[in-house]
């Protein structure tokens, strides 16, 4: 199970008899790759405010019933200063495609919150270059954008008024800047194939992506997709432990729409081939209008986010919280 042909993934994505094999596989490629330790990286949701019209999203621009907010930048470094004193590592600044935080914005922002010694992620969607050029001066380690699906024609339908082409060239830009690119794919989206999935694990490694998060689709009421069924967590977790397999030292978190789908979702992914944990800083006032889909909210208040009790779950599974910043090893290597 070193590597996997396209017909291989294929195949393993449809067969359900091989999982256990799988993921045991998974897990032991993280755990001589990774080791046991479990990165914990400080999710700031700093707006909800967004320019876009994606089907599956509640914060897409047609949804009026969110209740929108934007933080002020001051609040955003106040936030994260928190964060840094509670033994956090990375801070992950997240938003909708807000255009208010301007280049010069969000560049002050970065050089505050680099100066806590700590390392910054982006996940603030499109921008030119330029912009990307200035928030990795400014300081910015990561970058997350995920492709959602690399079959461009379910891209198009999903995303009303995007360019996959363009999707692809930030990705690539971002390589090119030497951030720590992360991306990833929804799974189970209405018209997604089995196919689609293994092309987009194939995607992640021929981007050689150093961090990929993988969600199942889950239906919000308020949006288009709203009577679709959410997506299905064995397969997200499968599409997660193949990519584990190929990507061997990336960071994968186990993600909070996994939890949604399973009330130890995060737990049972980190024995799948996840080794990073992304829990939620924000103040549960802005946070709980954040909800790109149901249930996310009550999940932010949830006590997974609470270090105590993250602690203690992860020893409960032989894990550690990690205490370095939690680049990507190769990365982190070839820079020493
Ligand atoms: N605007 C930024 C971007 O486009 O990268 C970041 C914010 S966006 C809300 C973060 C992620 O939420 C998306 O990449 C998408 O995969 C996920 N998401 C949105 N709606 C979802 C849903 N209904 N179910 C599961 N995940 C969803």
């Amino acid at each position: 199970m070193e590597t996997f042909s396209r017909k291989e993934i294929i195949d393993l994505l449809k067969d359900n008899s091989q999982n256990d094999r799988l993921f045991a596989f998974a897990d032991k490629v993280r755990q001589e790759n990774c080791g046991d330790a479990v990165h914990l990286r400080a999710l700031i949701e700093f707006s909800n405010i967004c320019r876009c019209y994606c089907k599956y999203c509640g914060l897409q621009v047609n949804n009026s019933s969110v209740e929108r907010y934007r933080m002020t930048p001051e609040a955003v470094v106040e936030c994260a200063r928190n964060a840094v004193s509670s033994g956090y590592k990375t801070v992950v600044l997240q938003s909708g495609e807000d255009k208010y935080f301007s280049k010069d914005i969000l560049c002050t922002i970065i050089k505050e919150i680099k100066n806590l010694d700590v390392a910054v992620t982006l996940s603030i969607g499109e921008r030119s270059y330029e912009e990307y050029k200035a928030f990795k001066e400014a300081g910015a380690d990561r970058y997350l954008i995920r492709i959602e699906t690399t079959d461009r024609n379910l891209y198009n339908i999903m995303h009303p008024k995007a360019d996959f082409d363009n999707r692809v060239r930030c990705l690539k830009n971002l390589k090119r800047l030497r951030y720590e690119t992360g991306t990833g794919c929804l799974v189970g989206l209405p018209g997604q194939t089995i196919e689609s999935l293994a092309d987009d694990i194939l995607f992640f490694k021929e981007l050689d992506a150093d961090m990929i998060g993988i969600g199942p689709f889950i239906a919000h009421p308020q949006t288009p997709l709203k009577d679709c069924s959410n997506g299905n967590l064995t397969l997200a977790l499968k599409v997660m432990a193949i990519t584990r397999i190929l990507l061997k030292d990336i960071n994968i978190p186990a993600t909070t729409a996994m939890e949604t789908l399973n009330f130890d979702g995060r737990l049972l992914a980190l024995e799948c081939g996840a080794n990073v944990i992304m829990p939620n800083v924000t103040a549960f006032s802005y946070s709980k209008n954040y909800e790109i889909y149901p249930d996310k909210a009550h999940l932010d208040d949830d006590i997974m986010n609470s270090r105590s009790i993250i602690n203690n779950k992860l020893k409960s599974i032989g894990r550690t919280v990690a205490k370095d910043f939690g680049f990507r090893k190769k990365q982190a290597d070839s820079e020493t």
